[in-house]
């Protein structure tokens, strides 16, 4: 499956002087084929791995530090001991909202900020400029309230 890359995303490269190499390429693609997987490093090295034998997980993790101080992807950390990543969104720079279900783990992602105007708020009263947030909602999913 051939998947090309958003403009977005070549831009940053371009302007960060970030050559895409073949496994970079395949690493962002793995994460842009399953944006709603939350990949882990190990979850995408054993992606590539099916192409590319040679790759190792320090590779990956290397190219994923690279990517997320690029601003390419974030990380995201459900407390579930595992960091994950998902590539940043060109509508929405900021983060969206995860919610975890608590019956069946299941993570729902809610893409709308709102938080613009909390976010002017704080910068106004505290003076700190806010680049990101990163906000976790727990309780239950519509169907596990039904099976209640
Ligand atoms: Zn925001
Ligand atoms: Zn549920
Ligand atoms: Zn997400």
């Amino acid at each position: 499956m051939v998947l090309e890359l958003s403009n977005d995303v070549l831009e940053k490269l371009e302007e960060q002087n970030i050559r895409l190499t073949r496994r970079r390429k395949a690493i962002l693609r793995a994460l842009a084929q399953e944006p709603e997987n939350h990949l882990s490093a190990e979850d995408i090295y054993l992606k590539i791995k099916q192409d590319d034998d040679k790759i190792g997980l320090a590779t990956v993790y290397r190219t994923l530090d690279l990517f997320a101080q690029a601003n390419i992807i974030h990380t995201v950390d459900f407390g579930d001991g595992c960091r994950r990543f998902e590539l940043v969104s060109d509508t929405t720079p900021h983060y969206h909202h995860h919610l975890l279900c608590l019956s069946c783990k299941n993570i729902t992602e809610f893409a709308q900020d709102l938080l613009e105007d909390l976010e002017h708020q704080i910068e106004d009263s505290t003076g700190f400029c806010i680049t990101n947030h990163s906000l976790r909602f727990y309780g239950y999913c519509h169907d596990c309230q039904e099976k209640e």
